[in-house]
């Protein structure tokens, strides 16, 4: 079986910023694109994946590598995960410190180890051993902690900038990847979705989605696994996508979570119940197409 290279790319879901970072957002939205693009040409889909996102943790833009947001301590903790729909294997990592591209020893722990999920000093001597390049040091900038109430009750916290990457290569191979530095102000070691398979990332023979925002709601929801169940129910990403932020905001609320998945028709979609969730999709041969910015700005 033969499909169309097709390749998305999120940069989180959220309020909006500033114009200022609205052109960088796109530029490197498009620049991720075209380079996961390129590296799922070449090699497969993972690896397409894994490229889209390393681009936007490098460019300091998004929550993610080198842009993340601090915790309580003024301390930057990452997470990310990736998996291999054609295998149905993953690996992840959380809540370390050190490490530039969490997405890429991510990777290392689905390739490289017979675990999913490593995470904090283990992940970090993993890293080490791995020769991975570290963060540059940053001064600590202590940040209001979250403490009063449950997260999706202080939606406003959300500014989003997570990123993840959903892509399907020609052999029909699907592939997800996502990558944060959590919610701004977090509690010490406190994990999010991102490195959850089946919560902040899930990529089956059928589906690859990736999903962003209040990690508590999207962790409690399984929602990347729920969002296969509802595909395999209608054959259909976008109302998939759909059925599943229709349950989040009768159970949770709205300002809360976006959700990004690509399925073994190439058929791509979004659905975000945020002000903005900045996204975009390549497909082999055409244009990149941008989507999800906010209506007023
Ligand atoms: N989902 C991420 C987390 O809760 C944050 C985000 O998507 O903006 O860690």
């Amino acid at each position: 079986m033969k499909c169309l290279p097709v390749i998305a790319v999120h940069g989180g879901a959220g309020h909006w910023r500033t114009k200022k970072s609205l052109e960088g957002f796109l530029k490197y939205i498009e620049e991720s694109l075209m380079a996961g693009m390129e590296s799922m040409l070449e090699k497969n889909a993972v690896e397409g994946v894994l490229k889209a996102v390393m681009v936007l943790e490098d460019s300091g833009e998004f929550n993610a590598g080198l842009g993340s947001v601090p915790n309580i301590d003024g301390e930057i903790e990452m997470d990310a995960g990736i998996m291999d729909g054609s295998r149905g294997d993953a690996g992840a990592v959380a809540a370390v410190r050190y490490v530039k591209n969490p997405v890429l020893l991510a990777y290392y722990v689905l390739k490289n180890t017979n675990h999913v999920l490593i995470v904090g000093e283990g992940a970090e001597r993993l890293a080490e051993q791995l020769g991975l390049e570290k963060m540059p040091i940053r001064e600590r900038q202590r940040r209001d902690p979250i403490l009063s109430s449950r997260f999706w009750a202080r939606k406003e916290e959300l500014i989003g900038d997570t990123v993840g990457a959903v892509g399907i290569d020609s052999k029909c191979r699907l592939a997800a990847a996502s990558s944060t530095g959590g919610l701004a102000g977090k509690l010490k070691g406190r994990v999010g979705d991102t490195p959850i398979p089946g919560a902040g990332f899930y990529a089956d023979e059928n589906v690859a989605v990736v999903a962003t925002g209040i990690g508590e709601v999207i962790t409690l929801g399984a929602l990347s696994r729920q969002v296969a169940e509802a595909w395999q129910a209608t054959k259909r990403i976008e109302i998939a996508l759909r059925l599943v932020m229709n349950e989040v905001n009768v159970r949770y609320g709205e300002n809360t979570v976006g959700l990004l998945g690509v399925d073994i028709y190439g058929n791509v979609h979004a659905e975000y119940n945020t002000e903005a969730m900045p996204w975009g999709y390549l497909r082999y041969g055409e244009n990149p197409v941008i989507k999800g910015l906010p209506t007023r700005m």
